[in-house]
């Protein structure tokens, strides 16, 4: 016989102490991107912890409504820093989704189809594989590439940035040294995306950092940090993915990241292996030395000399940035200090862009309502450059700017500083 859906089981399940946290006020709610959409509390974050407590109180198995209300999340954690009562809702829904993964609740369907993303975007080679698909898509138009097949892997072509073949597989120097005076070393992570699409991103990350005064390392291995999978329930991935990224970069005084859903990832990996004693106080020594890069620049005076910029640029909150790290006031103080450049800031800064990792691919509709909806915010600062720390949210920026017809250019706030570093436009 088929096996039932199972119950929340023993294995890490979401803390009852941090499910009782939450006092019901409310607060969060208009900055939930999902009740805003659809003004239903089960779409709330509220709701979402209602849902959880019911899932320990009554051991019957996860229904179709707990798992649709989870799927729903965004996990954009604006809701963290909503919470006047410091509910720690990035932990509970990070572990109720490892709940629903262990369970039985999702079809095999839906299982194999989630496999399939996840096996994609995490594997640098697959997404340099599709590259030259990418650019004959836009040449010759998905129907005609695919025969309307695979609808999927044409949404998700559809979003991916038109990158050369020659950019997607130049690499970056294992080691660059610094400039002027030494500061340190620093473990580059170069990310999975972002290593394929964004290699001018990362390019001009070490620039900056060696401009900076960083002896610069950036290990081509492991591939992936676990973030995805550790963001979806993938605990048992994200760990093994999580035990060779501390191993490669333990000999460096700081680890640098430039995507905001990496960074919080990483800053995480103690709470990834708190019910382990061996690699838990590794991990937390780990997470200590992990630097947003506009942290780490913005805890140093500047040493390069910034040449002017006159540029007007929407700044873009990514939410693993800002909401997951607490990090806004760093890389606007960096934008701030190139001469010359001038900083909007787009209304609702703290609702997503509907990119959340993969849930562009899992929720196309919502995801692309939020995604219309952070565009026409951007547009109305007046200005067509917008920066963003986070490869996600620059392309389901630029695909929902293309969409409704809008010019707007993302770049990356390292790409900026480089080129005020270098003294041309980006
Ligand atoms: S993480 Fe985002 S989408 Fe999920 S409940 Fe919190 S605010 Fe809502
Ligand atoms: S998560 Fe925080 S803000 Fe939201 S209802 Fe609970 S206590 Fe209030």
């Amino acid at each position: 016989m088929a096996p039932g859906p199972r119950a929340f089981d023993d294995i890490r399940p979401p803390e009852p102490d941090l499910i009782d946290d939450c006092v019901h006020c409310g607060f969060c709610l208009p900055t939930c991107p999902t009740y805003l959409l659809w003004g239903r509390e089960m779409d709330s974050p509220r709701g979402r912890i209602v849902l959880m407590k019911s899932g320990h109180d009554d051991p019957g198995p996860i229904s179709a409504a707990q798992v649709d209300a989870w799927d729903n999340c965004l996990g954009c954690m604006a809701c963290v820093t909503a919470c006047p009562s410091g509910v720690q809702y990035d932990k509970l829904i990070e572990d109720t989704r490892g709940q629903v993964e262990r369970s039985e609740a999702r079809t095999r369907r839906e299982r194999l189809r989630r496999r399939a993303i996840f096996a994609l975007f995490t594997h640098p080679g697959r997404l340099r594989a599709l590259v030259p698909l990418v650019a004959l898509q836009r040449r010759l138009g998905p129907e005609r590439l695919l025969g309307g097949r695979l609808p999927r892997l044409q949404a998700m072509m559809r979003l991916a940035p038109a990158a050369g073949m020659r950019a997607a597989v130049r690499r970056l120097p294992e080691v660059t040294a610094a400039r002027g005076t030494r500061r340190g070393t620093a473990g580059f992570l170069q990310g999975c995306v972002q290593r394929v699409f964004f290699g001018d991103v990362n390019r001009a990350t070490v620039a900056v950092l060696a401009a900076e005064g960083w002896e610069v390392h950036a290990p081509r291995l492991p591939r992936c940090c676990g973030a995805l999978q550790l963001h979806t329930g993938d605990g048992g991935e994200a760990r093994e993915l999580a035990r060779r990224t501390i191993e490669a970069f333990k000999r460096f005084d700081v680890v640098v990241v430039n995507a905001a859903g990496c960074g919080s990832a990483l800053k995480d990996y103690g709470h990834l292996f708190r019910d382990d004693p061996r690699w838990r106080p590794r991990a937390e020594a780990f997470s200590a030395r992990v630097r947003d890069v506009s942290e780490l620049l913005a805890e140093h005076e500047p040493a390069a000399v910034r040449h002017p910029l006159p540029l007007s640029v929407a700044y873009h909150d990514a939410c693993h940035l800002a909401h997951a790290q607490g990090v806004r006031a760093q890389p606007r103080a960096l934008l701030r200090g190139i001469p010359s450049l001038e900083l909007r800031e787009p209304a609702e800064w703290e609702i997503c862009c509907g990119s959340a990792g993969v849930y562009n691919l899992l929720k196309p509709e919502p995801a692309a309502e939020l995604g219309r909806r952070k565009v026409a915010n951007l547009v109305a600062t007046g200005t067509d450059l917008v920066a963003a720390a986070n490869p996600g949210c620059a392309l389901q920026i630029a695909a929902h700017a293309a969409e409704l017809g809008h010019e707007l250019r993302v770049l990356h706030p390292m790409e900026l500083l480089h080129a005020s570093i270098e003294g041309r436009m980006p």
